[in-house]
């Protein structure tokens, strides 16, 4: 039976230290802006400004209309980079099909962007100079730190390739000297893909699509998937994973809170840089 990688009492030691260096580093403030009235994304953003708020951050929670258009959600974005109060800035995604979403990302000045999707903050952490990375990602390597899973030489496989978790995860377990393989929508065989892996993160948004036969026996399984079901909140690995895993994350438990505690670090690192505690390299 594997070990559960409790990424609730973690998130809570994060939670405990991030409310320590807020407190050294003076009033810290994080803005989110979400656009339209998705449910999904109201809870999301309402767990990031309790979270926030619970550690002594400052949060400015900004609600736009659905039909907001393109550029006064750019002039938005421009008052939160001129705000001298503000260290953090969170657009929360998708945003509605009629605004280009990659120009809104471009926009949010990249000592800001808690999120880690600029351009330039996505090219550090290609290049292996990670600035400002985002949260889940974060959330994952700091989960398998705190559980010593060796990545060294170990064999990890990611089973999705999105902007926000597949891609840079693969990335930060390169740096930490995994061999790492990326699965997708076309890979031709996945189950031979994930018998191999020692480490295997599943970001694919797709329940249950990793079962219980594609896991190798003593392998760490990192389940990120959060599917809404008629069961209730579901993974997309099999939960029968655990017989066969040496770690596991739960679902609900595991990822889900270590992405709010990243998200605060981030916003304490993105203070410390604004500062000058930290040398950010120029965008
Ligand atoms: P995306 O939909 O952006 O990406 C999904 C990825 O999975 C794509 O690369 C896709 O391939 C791949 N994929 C889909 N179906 C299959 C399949 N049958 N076989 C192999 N690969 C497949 O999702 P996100 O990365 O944003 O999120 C993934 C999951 O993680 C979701 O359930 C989401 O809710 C959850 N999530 C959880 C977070 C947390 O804090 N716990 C935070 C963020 C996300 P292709 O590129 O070919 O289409």
């Amino acid at each position: 039976m594997a070990t559960v990688m409790d990424g609730r009492a973690l998130a809570e030691r994060i939670r405990a230290e991030v409310k320590e260096e807020a407190a050294e580093l003076g009033e810290l403030g994080l803005a989110t802006v979400l656009v339209g009235d998705d449910p999904a994304s109201d809870i999301y953003i309402r767990r990031k400004h309790e979270a926030a708020q619970e550690v002594g951050i400052v949060s400015t929670d900004i609600r736009l209309p659905a039909d907001t258009g393109e550029e006064e959600l750019l002039e938005r974005v421009a008052e939160l980079n001129a705000d001298d109060e503000i260290d953090g800035i969170l657009v929360q995604l998708p945003l509605p099909e009629h605004i280009d979403e990659a120009r809104v990302i471009r926009a949010v000045d990249a000592v800001k962007d808690v999120d880690g999707f600029h351009p330039f903050n996505a090219g550090q952490l290609y290049l292996g100079r990670p600035t400002l990375v985002s949260a889940t990602p974060i959330g994952i390597m700091t989960l398998l730190a705190a559980y010593d899973i060796p990545l060294s030489g170990a064999r990890a496989v990611v089973v999705g390739r999105s902007d926000i978790v597949g891609k840079p995860v693969a990335h930060l377990l390169l740096q930490q000297n995994a061999t790492v393989t990326i699965c997708h929508s076309r890979t031709a065989d996945l189950a031979r893909e994930t018998l191999d892996a020692d480490v295997l993160v599943v970001a694919a948004g797709q329940p249950a699509l990793v079962t219980v036969d594609m896991v190798k026996t003593g392998s760490t399984v990192v389940d990120v998937g959060m599917n809404r079901t008629a069961a209730g909140l579901v993974g997309d690995v099999d939960p029968g994973a655990m017989e066969i895993a040496a770690f596991m994350t739960p679902v609900p438990g595991g990822v889900g809170p270590m992405t709010i505690a990243s998200l605060l670090r981030n916003t304490v690192r993105a203070a410390r840089f604004r500062r000058g505690v930290l040398a950010f390299p120029h965008a």
